[in-house]
């Protein structure tokens, strides 16, 4: 088995997530005590937070670059950023190292084409839902149609992810807000939803939407599963 390396922290609520259905998905295919070998890089995310707010997209750039070669001199094999919003800079993170860096929108356009569908809602944080690095992968690489919330809904589900998520703060009316956002990207058309923020899966349920719901965290945990059991082609879903 192949050992992951995690660049976590972004928030530690979701890296919790990946920890956890990495082993649960180890454990799955191999069974018995079978679990993950790994090493995570954890960052102190109120760093992070403050590059991003402030677009200091250079030194966000710095910090992932650093924790991929940490990982990589400590013995991982390939890497996932445990993040969507900090794949802005994953080719960079990509050029720094000699070992794979598994991109997340890869690992969800494959679930999205595995279950038949061509046009999808996305949630995010702001620079996920408005910026090419995402939606332009998904669209150009991927040939999958993305429809975002309007400006107002946008903002109140970035808002949701920082204020509340990454803190842990889990509310009812929140959960309700996410909902009706939802509701209406599938009016304007879309036949599933990717939760393209590590945070949103620990809100919202497969139960609480009538669409399909893409997890971005457990998708992407799986594809390391399967990467890590060399169940994938080495170098497919690299980063190009
Ligand atoms: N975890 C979130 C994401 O998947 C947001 C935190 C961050 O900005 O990295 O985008």
């Amino acid at each position: 088995m192949k050992i992951i390396g995690l660049i976590g922290g972004m928030s530690w609520e979701s890296t919790l997530d990946y920890y956890r259905y990495l082993n649960e998905g180890v454990k799955q295919k191999l069974g018995g005590l079978h679990s993950a070998p790994c090493l995570l890089f954890s960052v102190d995310f109120a760093e992070i937070e403050e590059y991003q707010r402030t677009t200091r997209w250079d030194l966000a750039t710095d910090a992932m670059v650093v924790a991929a070669q940490r990982l990589e001199r400590g013995g991982a094999e390939f890497i996932i950023i445990c993040t969507n919003t900090m794949h802005k800079m994953a080719a960079e993170v990509q050029a720094v190292v000699n070992i794979p860096v598994l991109h997340i929108v890869d690992a969800l356009a494959a679930a999205i084409k595995a279950a038949g569908i061509d046009t999808i809602g996305l949630l995010g944080t702001r620079f996920t839902m408005e910026q090419d690095f995402y939606k332009g992968r998904l669209e150009t690489l991927h040939h999958i149609q993305v429809l975002v919330p309007d400006p107002a809904q946008r903002q109140q589900v970035h808002d949701i992810i920082y204020n509340e998520l990454c803190l842990g703060d889990i509310r009812e009316s929140s959960r309700q807000e996410y909902q009706q956002i939802i509701a209406s990207l599938q009016q304007r058309g879309a036949r599933g939803i990717i939760l393209g923020c590590t945070e949103i899966g620990m809100l919202v349920k497969q139960a609480d939407s009538s669409l399909p719901l893409f997890d971005s965290t457990h998708i992407h945990a799986q594809m390391a599963v399967n990467f890590a059991l060399g169940e994938m082609d080495d170098g497919v879903l690299q980063i190009v």
